[in-house]
């Protein structure tokens, strides 16, 4: 039986003017049929030393010939400008108890959960507002990357709301795309150096920090924004009586 609890409202992301980051341009993702304007980017180090060590990007490996998968944790922003959501993933956690094979991922109850307590871990040490914004897995070999229809499932499932997003990615062919919202249309999705992710961070703290921009409000709404998605019971894999699966 399903408790229904529904006191939080839904989450509003911050507005903020998108930043020109530095992208690495050799590093994008496809972006075949943008159908979306949000958009993603993923620090180099979360690329490379998290999501593309667990694929083994670039190399063929014994795991890597499976389908593998894993939740992705960020920032998301909105920039009323554009109307345009943009999030930047900082963490990835893989699943790494998951069981797949050359065209099939299933995610059990006991993966989510091992991925939900790493977040969880992750959500309390940090202090900025990352969130669950998503999940990322592999389509090995010789499968493009595209939503099939049990990744759509799966998106419309647990990551519908319109700034949560998909990345599928195939380690061997190195390429990948991203996807957003409910019904998962492509949108842009860039790899960004560190370094000038740190730098704007900077630049946003100094804003936040200014005297006369000081609001009484504001660490209160901080430590809101910290809490892990698991707030929401529509997105809380561990209330699903179903277990997700991935394809
Ligand atoms: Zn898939």
């Amino acid at each position: 039986m399903f408790k229904i609890i529904d006191i939080n409202r839904p989450f509003v992301p911050a507005e903020k003017v998108e930043p020109k980051f530095h992208i690495l341009e050799q590093r994008d993702s496809q972006n075949l049929r943008i159908g979306a304007l949000h958009r993603l980017y993923i620090l180099e180090s979360t690329w490379a030393e998290e999501i593309g060590v667990h694929l083994g990007w670039g190399k063929r490996t014994k795991q890597n010939r499976v389908e593998q998968g894993g939740i992705l944790l960020g920032e998301v922003f909105h920039d009323p400008d554009q109307n345009r959501t943009f999030v930047i993933v900082q963490k990835a956690i893989p699943g790494v108890s998951a069981q797949g094979s050359p065209g099939y991922l299933s995610m059990g109850h006991s993966t989510w959960e091992e991925m939900l307590n790493e977040a969880d871990v992750f959500l309390e040490r940090t202090e900025y507002p990352l969130r669950i914004i998503g999940w990322y897995h592999s389509h090995p070999n010789e499968l493009p990357v595209f939503m099939s229809g049990t990744d759509l499932n799966t998106q419309a499932k647990f990551f519908h709301n319109d700034w949560q997003f998909s990345i599928v990615i195939n380690p061997h062919k190195q390429i990948w795309r991203a996807f957003v919202g409910l019904n998962a249309p492509e949108c842009e999705g860039f790899v960004i150096a560190d370094q000038s992710f740190l730098d704007w961070r900077a630049e946003e703290k100094v804003i936040e920090n200014a005297p006369e921009l000081v609001k009484p409000a504001q660490e209160e709404s901080r430590d809101i924004e910290i809490l892990p998605e698991s707030e929401n019971q529509d997105n809380n894999p561990n209330i699903q009586s179903i277990p997700p699966k991935y394809e």
